[in-house]
Parts: C-alpha cells; structure tokens; sequence
C-alpha cells in the first residue's frame, strides 16, 4: 500500500502557555483549541448576538431594496441606477444572512439546544437557513408581484433571477446537516473522557479513534486532540473534537474498538445513536450539562 503525505496536527487548549504552543505547533503543524465549558458557553452567546445584529442589518437591507422598488427611497442617482441599488441591497443582504448562518451554526455547536422538544430544536439549528429565507423570500415575492409600472420587465427579470440563487447559495449554508443536541454532546461528555486521544479530518463530522482508521487513512490532513486540565477542569479530547464539528463516533473505530474490549457504552455513534442503548437502558441516564 502506498504511503500519502499527511499532516497530523495536534489540537489544545488555549490556555497553554504560548511559547509551549508555539513549540507545539513547530513540532506538529497548525493546531486548534480547546476550551472550558464556560469559555464554550460565552463563545456562543458573542457568536450568537453578532449573528442576530447580522441578521437586523440583513433585513434592513431588504427593506431598503423593497424601498427602491416602490420609489419610495431617494438616493442620489436612484432614477437611472435603480436596479444596482436594489441589486446592492440584495447582495449586502445575502453576505450578512450567509455570515450570520455560519456563526450560528458554529454557536449551535459549541453550545447547543436541548433536543427535548424537537420542532423548537429543528427551528434552533436550522435558524440559519430559516431566516435567509426571511432575509430574501419577501423580497422576491414583492418584485414579482409588482406590476410594470413600479420596475421594468428586465430589471425585474434580473433582480430576481440574482435573489432567487443567492437566496437558494444562502439557505444551503445556513442548514446544519448534523446538528447537535445538547442531550448528545452530555452524553459525549460523560463517557468521552475514556478516550485519551481522538482524531478528525477537516470536514469530516465524525471523530475516531485510530490514526489508522480506514475512514481517514487517505486524508492528509488531520487533527488530533488530547484530553487536558484546564482551570481545574478536565476537557476531554472527545469535547474539543466535537466543538470543530465532529457529532459522534466514527463506525470503523467503534467497531475496532469494541474488538479490542473497550466499553463504548452511552458514546454517541456517527449515525446519532448511542451504542449500547438497547442492552442496559438504566445505564444511560444522562447527567445534565451545567
Ligand atoms: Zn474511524
């Protein structure tokens, strides 16, 4: 078998100190970090309020370009520029909602929604891709429905064709195709600390076990984290995986795992169940995160 070129970059915490981590890095190549659950929860909170402001000036912005079409907004040049003021709006529009999307996302995971009750969790984490649609839909609709006086058959042609895909681009991003409840990532907490060392690819959303697993055995670019004490508190490398992106436990590894006599039991797997679940039901009680 041939070998590929890899790099295999370590991922910790941020409170080391920095010329350790700089050493780190010179020894291992680039790295991410860790952090404490509270430093987790405030991350998402600033990650979550710069969305929301995104997200105001976003709709702001559609207001402005359904302003323009009813004539209704001044601005100098308006006459003979109309359509690249609105064509403007629309495109500020959609780089705050695409923006906001992914910080939301990234918050969702860091910090995420109780799954309990699943509609509010399905609007939670798929808040990103919702309000793109809030962000962009109206606006289609009122410059479709608009009669030929308020906008030429070409602008109109136009402004809406450039919505409707930068609406469709928006809403693709905005939609988290593995969300995290925060149901999952307790139950990851409570048992993930048996792994000392976990692996993940850079898009990968699952985390595993074995450098040599064949899930990632031809990626060549791979992060790793360790299990460390920060502040007193142990983050468990299963916890750093998971802040990048990472939902569950890769199969392979679980399965290999397994082999080897490691108890998996209450680690949630990559298709979002939790090994062992259906032989000892009354071991899974999960502890609710603080
Ligand atoms: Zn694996």
């Amino acid at each position: 078998m041939e070998e590929k070129k890899r790099t295999v970059t370590k991922v910790q915490s941020s409170r080391k100190a920095a010329s350790e981590a700089a050493e780190e890095v010179k020894a291992t190549g680039k790295k991410v970090e860790g952090m404490t659950k509270a430093e987790e929860k405030s991350k998402a909170t600033t990650l979550r309020i710069v969305s929301a402001i995104l997200w105001l000036v976003a709709i702001a912005c559609e207001v402005l370009a359904i302003l323009v079409v009813f004539r209704a907004l001044r601005l100098p040049g308006l006459e003979k520029a109309r359509i690249w003021w609105i064509l403007g709006f629309i495109v500020v529009d959609f780089i705050c909602c695409v923006i906001a999307g992914l910080l939301w996302k990234k918050a969702s995971h860091l910090d995420p929604f109780s799954g309990k009750n699943k509609f509010l969790f399905f609007i939670l984490s798929q808040l990103g891709a919702i309000m793109a649609a809030v962000c962009l839909l109206p606006l289609i609709i009122i410059v479709l429905t608009r009669k030929e006086d308020k906008l030429d058959k070409k602008t109109k042609t136009i402004v809406t064709v450039v919505a409707c895909i930068l609406l469709a681009i928006a809403c693709l991003l905005g939609i988290d195709f593995h969300p995290l409840t925060a149901e999952q990532k307790a139950d990851a907490a409570q048992q993930l600390s048996s792994f000392e060392k976990v692996y993940w690819t850079r898009y990968g959303h699952k985390y595993h076990l074995y450098e040599k697993c064949q899930a990632i055995r031809n990626s060549t670019d791979i992060s790793y984290s360790e299990g460390e004490e920060i502040d007193g508190e142990y983050v468990p490398a299963v916890r750093v995986a998971m802040d990048n992106g990472c939902t569950g436990l890769c199969a392979f590894c679980a399965r290999d795992a397994e082999k080897e006599g490691k108890d998996l039991k209450g680690i949630v797997l990559e298709d979002g169940t939790i090994a062992g679940a259906d032989e000892t039901a009354n071991d899974l009680t999960v502890a609710p995160e603080e």
